[in-house]
């Protein structure tokens, strides 16, 4: 199974990610996971990454594709994958498109919520996990960006027949069986 789970900054993308992963036996792959790894590995791709995330800007196509289509070529890809963080402009989808060929998404879920309630998560992560790119200016900034520039993927994936939306309000578990019974029906 092929997957794309979509949703603005806060809505819980990243925990239900890991739920669905084991659920359905794939393999979980987050660019801002990526990112913070080259970060943490002082990687050059890491370094380069940080100047943007950390003042909420999208890293720049030239650094994430490259990034992403070597992700998808590992090994353990092959049995299925769910994308998180990517694609999120349309020039990144035209870009998945070409590297999946004929073997596409099966489906892309989008995990609503409102923007009070994911600016008060993101706040209470900062609290606990000390992102450095959860700061109040900057998750202004990636809510803005998101509106702009990923929302949009969501009428372009629907016209393609593979949206699938789950509210992402109310517990974790809650939210992850909606996810479940969304994906097996
Ligand atoms: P969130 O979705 O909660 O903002 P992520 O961990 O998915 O957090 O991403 C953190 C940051 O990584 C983003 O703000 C952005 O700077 C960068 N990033 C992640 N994915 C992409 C992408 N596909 N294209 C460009 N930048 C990305």
């Amino acid at each position: 199974m092929r997957l794309l789970i979509m949703g603005p900054p806060g809505a819980g993308k990243g925990t239900q990610a890991e739920m669905i992963c084991s659920e359905f036996g794939i393999t979980h792959i987050s660019t801002g996971d990526l990112f913070r790894l080259n970060l943490a590995q002082g990687t050059a791709l890491g370094q380069e990454a940080k100047k943007y995330m950390d003042a909420g800007e999208y890293v720049p196509d030239s650094v994430t594709n490259g990034m992403v289509r070597a992700r998808l070529n590992d090994a353990d890809a092959k049995a299925g994958f769910l994308l998180d963080g990517y694609p999120r402009t349309v020039a990144q989808v035209a870009e998945l498109d070409g590297m999946l060929g004929a073997t596409p998404l099966d489906r892309v879920l989008e995990l609503t919520a409102d923007t009070e309630e994911v600016v008060k998560r993101l706040i209470v992560r900062a609290n606990e996990q000390g992102r450095s790119d959860d700061t109040t200016e900057v998750i202004r900034r990636r809510l803005e960006l998101y509106a702009e520039q990923t929302a949009p993927l969501t009428a372009l994936y629907k016209s393609r027949g593979l949206l699938v939306q789950v509210d992402g309000l109310g517990s974790i578990a809650e939210v992850t069986a909606r996810i479940s019974d969304a994906l097996k029906s």
